[in-house]
């Protein structure tokens, strides 16, 4: 058994930038990963995935992210940003690492047992496993035969997966955007629509549109405030020749909300049908909490209980979850922040 103060569970941003402002505590912390590598959670992304955040609003405390500040990074440049970050930092990080179970001893300590099976005690942990965890794969999706193949936005990695004939990608949001854009000038591409959304201009006066939002106080307004409403309602990412226009310049075919699925025929709310060879399901993610089995710890639909990262079982936090604390809780320049606050709290914790 290995003991610690503080248990980091996610080697990711939110864990590193924990991780980070833990060092100045004098507390003792471990962070262990599933992964293999640091930064591995963006490498398992589609191959094409640059950031939206340019370099100067991709970086996290102590260490700027390398190069032009106005340009936005690959994924592996910002996987291996990570790496070098938790290296320079000489942050305990432990990888291959996964904790299969949560769970909290009689004292109220926490004891995380990994796949290896090997035990770590710790008087507090933070939970940094990341808020788009699962695909989300609607029912509807039942309806397709199995000769159409079907993949995630998850599972998609470039074209070399993708069978010849008609592709039909589901969800507008920036993943499902950018999958048909690429596939659209090698195969028959539909995108079938969600909620209507309005992007962000990529840059106004000469600014990334990342500056204007924090200037405005957009980024930190809260989740429950008016502009923080607003924020979450549209769901808005910058432009970057990904409006319906230019997705249609692309040749991507767009369509209305996919409402049945029978065979290998989609039909569409609009009224359109089409036979696919694969679709391609881009709506979202859902948590997977089921590892953390402390019954205070999730809500009756399973999902993580917390006020602004701070857990209702004593001594259990979380940091980098979708709306924390604001819109920039779950990218990368809102780890650092929300970081600091809560080693805060884990420190008043633990005195007492
Ligand atoms: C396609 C996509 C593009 C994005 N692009 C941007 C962008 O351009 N700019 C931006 O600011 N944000 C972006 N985001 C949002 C956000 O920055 C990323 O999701 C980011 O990866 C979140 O970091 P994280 O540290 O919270 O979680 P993750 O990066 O998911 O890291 C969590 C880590 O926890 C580990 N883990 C999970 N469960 C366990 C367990 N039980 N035991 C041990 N380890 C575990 C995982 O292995 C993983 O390494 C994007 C998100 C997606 C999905």
């Amino acid at each position: 058994v290995t003991r610690v103060d503080v248990l980091v569970i996610g080697a990711g941003q939110a864990g590193l930038a924990t991780g980070y402002h833990l060092r100045a505590t004098g507390l003792t912390f471990m962070i262990v990963d599933a992964g293999g590598r640091v930064g591995d959670s963006w490498r398992r992304r589609y191959r094409s995935l640059t950031l939206f955040t340019p370099r100067q609003f991709s970086g996290l405390p102590g260490m700027a992210m390398p190069g032009n500040r106005e340009q936005y990074p690959t994924r592996d440049e910002f996987a291996d940003y990570l790496e070098s970050y938790a290296a320079s930092f000489r942050l305990p990080v432990r990888t291959e690492a996964q904790v299969l179970r949560l769970g909290r001893n009689a004292d109220g300590s926490f004891e995380a047992i990994l796949a290896s099976g090997d035990r770590i005690q710790a008087g507090a942990v933070v939970v940094a496993a990341g808020g788009f965890q699962l695909p989300l794969v609607p029912p509807v999706a039942k309806g397709f035969s199995d000769d159409v193949m079907q993949l995630t936005a998850d599972s998609y990695r470039d074209p070399t997966q993708i069978a010849e004939g008609r592709v039909l990608v589901v969800g507008d949001g920036a993943s499902g955007r950018d999958i048909a854009a690429e596939l659209a000038p090698l195969r028959e591409t539909w995108l079938a629509t969600g909620k209507p959304r309005r992007l962000f201009p990529e840059r106004i006066l000469g600014k990334s549109v990342w500056w204007w939002l924090g200037l405005t106080g957009l980024l930190r307004a809260s989740p429950e405030s008016f502009l923080g409403r607003m924020l979450r309602k549209n769901d808005a990412f910058p432009d970057r020749e990904r409006g319906m226009d230019s997705l249609k310049r692309l040749g991507v075919r767009i369509v209305g909300r996919l409402t049945n699925a029978g065979g290998s025929n989609a039909t569409f709310g609009d009224g359109h049908g089409a036979d696919v060879r694969t679709v391609i399901w881009a709506v979202g993610y859902r948590d997977n909490t089921g590892w953390v089995q402390i019954a205070e710890a999730t809500d009756q639909a399973g999902a993580f209980r917390h006020s602004e990262g701070v857990s209702p079982v004593h001594g259990l936090y979380f940091v980098g979850r979708p709306w924390q604390r604001n819109r920039a809780s779950a990218l990368v320049m809102g780890a650092g922040p929300d970081a600091l606050l809560i080693v805060g709290r884990i420190k008043e914790a633990l005195r007492k």
